[in-house]
């Protein structure tokens, strides 16, 4: 047998999920953990989406961890940057270099049903874990539609979330692909600068003015000499948040006024009646993600800008085709089509108590027992999972949300003692699911007559959360024990004595 390193957790990523666990552990008085991230630095979303513009759509006091905060803003919005920059320096003010391993990717890893167990194979060599922590990120694989003739195309393409920063688009013809939230950010941050740029819209988002400025020096001397008045800054943030969320999910009929704001948003810089009519969403506000920009209806009024109201279907050498027949010649084709949500990758490199993966679990829709643990795979728990998204608020909420849960789950283990694991029961998993499932029902993502990204091929939401950020901090506070059954295995033999002299894993009743 091949000597290998054993940890107490094995964390996946360095977003700020899972820098929020590492610190968690830490404050936990567990040290013996790894973080395992694939790429060369920390940052997540934040390092790998470089594209101009990028920012967040949510103020910065409250896109921020509560127990990190920075009075040194310099945005009400920051920009990917800045971010980038402060998720660097909650690694460091944490000391929490130690415990990452950089470039080292999850390739597989096996539950060992008699160790108790992850069996986990990476890049860099294998090693096992009594628990796995994945946190690999909702919106970290991107996804580029297969569309007939890309791999002939002769010129540059890319996807918004691997900007080719050495690529020179001064003067270029360029195709830009979606109109989500990264495209409407890049849109008006290239315009100015390409030759001319073709944007292929299937559904035009609703776009709300975003209210950004600089933070100034008197406010932030003010967070850093009295930071009772940053917590409330972020408290007001969050508290108009938790509002809003019950339009969303309880009386998306109320949002019609919403409709006319943003149509007088749209109506302020598009004065052609045709190119309103392309950008006029046919949905209720907020079915899909609401936009913030107060930038690109004006940056697609330019006379270098022409919006084709269809997908792209072919490309032709350098000419790409749209569905509705229309051609255009291009130098460059960005793809802003998102990422991989419902069919995560990482899900098929975990294999969990029955041989099977993630993935095959998940076949029929994604499902997880309070947005982080699933049947058959003990001792796996997953940040921001299935139906934790929102629509309008602060991720960071649900992840720290989450380190309640993980906190507790690791507290609860080493109460049982011995080698334990805790795996979810079926029957807790599927109420769980089915009670988000009934509340989906009424919300606006499941009745505002639009297809999204939320939903999965079978038409079911399971991404968003459908309730208000406190109700999850409560579902998720601690763990009930009666949602799991107990697996016990016998001590190694360099620990305690074994348990009951068993030789194999067994089920507690
Ligand atoms: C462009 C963009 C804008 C966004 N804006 C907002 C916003 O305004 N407000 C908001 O609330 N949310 C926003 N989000 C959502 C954002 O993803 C979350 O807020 C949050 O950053 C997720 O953090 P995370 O740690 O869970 O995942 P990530 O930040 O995606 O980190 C996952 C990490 O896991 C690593 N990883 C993945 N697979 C493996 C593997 N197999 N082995 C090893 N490492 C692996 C990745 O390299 C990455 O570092 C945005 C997302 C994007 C893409």
């Amino acid at each position: 047998m091949t000597e290998h390193e054993h940890v107490r957790v094995a964390v996946i990523g360095s977003g700020f999920g899972g820098l929020g666990a590492a610190v968690r552990l830490r404050r936990e008085g567990i040290t013996d953990f790894v973080v395992l991230e694939r790429a060369g630095s920390v940052g997540g979303t934040w390092r790998d989406n470089s594209y101009p513009g990028c920012a967040c759509d949510v103020p910065s006091h409250l896109y921020s961890f509560s127990f990190a905060p920075n009075p040194d803003w310099p945005r009400t919005f920051s920009g990917q940057e800045h971010i980038r920059a402060y998720l660097e320096h909650v690694t460091d003010t944490f000391r929490l270099r130690p415990h990452i391993r950089f470039d080292c990717e999850v390739k597989m890893m096996t539950w060992d049903a008699e160790q108790l167990h992850w069996d986990i194979e990476t890049s860099s060599g294998r090693l096992t874990a009594d628990v796995v922590v994945s946190a690999a990120g909702p919106l970290s694989d991107p996804k580029i539609p297969e569309i007939p003739g890309l791999d002939s195309f002769p010129g540059k393409v890319f996807h918004s979330a691997r900007w080719d920063h050495d690529y020179d688009l001064r003067g270029k013809r360029v195709a830009m692909v979606g109109t989500g939230a990264s495209a409407i950010q890049i849109v008006p941050a290239i315009q100015p600068q390409v030759g001319s740029l073709t944007l292929f819209q299937r559904t035009p988002p609703w776009v709300m003015p975003r209210v950004d400025r600089a933070i100034t020096g008197a406010e932030r001397a003010l967070h850093r000499t009295l930071p009772f008045t940053a917590q409330a800054r972020r408290g007001l943030l969050w508290g108009i948040r938790e509002l809003q969320v019950q339009a969303f999910t309880k009386h998306p009929n109320e949002l019609g006024f919403v409709e006319q704001l943003a149509k007088r948003n749209m109506a302020r810089a598009i004065k052609d009646p045709a190119l309103r009519a392309k950008l006029t969403p046919d949905y209720r506000i907020g079915c899909k993600r609401i936009l913030l920009s107060s930038t690109y209806y004006p940056a697609l009024a330019q006379p270098n800008v022409d919006v084709v109201a269809s997908g792209l279907s072919e490309i032709r050498g350098s000419t790409v085709v749209a569905a509705d027949g229309s051609e255009a010649e291009v130098d460059v084709i960005i793809f802003g089509t998102g990422f991989h949500v419902t069919d995560m990758p990482i899900a098929e490199r975990i294999v969990g108590a029955e041989g099977r993966t993630l993935a095959e679990s998940w076949k029929d829709g994604m499902a997880a027992l309070r947005g982080a643990t699933a049947a058959g795979f003990p001792n796996w728990m997953t940040i921001i999972g299935p139906n934790t998204g929102l629509g309008n608020s602060s991720m960071i909420l649900m992840i720290e949300s989450h380190l309640n849960y993980m906190a507790d789950f690791v507290k609860q283990l080493g109460v049982l003692g011995g080698r334990a694991a805790l795996n979810p029961r079926p029957s807790a998993v599927a109420g769980w699911n089915q009670r988000v499932q009934e509340r989906m029902k009424r919300t606006v993502w499941n009745t505002g007559g639009c297809t999204s990204w939320y939903l999965d091929a079978n038409g079911r939401n399971t991404t968003i959360w459908p309730g208000t950020t406190t109700e999850f901090r409560r579902a998720t506070r601690q763990v009930n024990l009666a949602e799991y059954e107990v697996l016990r295995a016998p001590a190694r033999p360099a620990e305690d004595a074994p348990v009951n002299g068993k030789k194999t894993a067994e089920v507690e009743a």
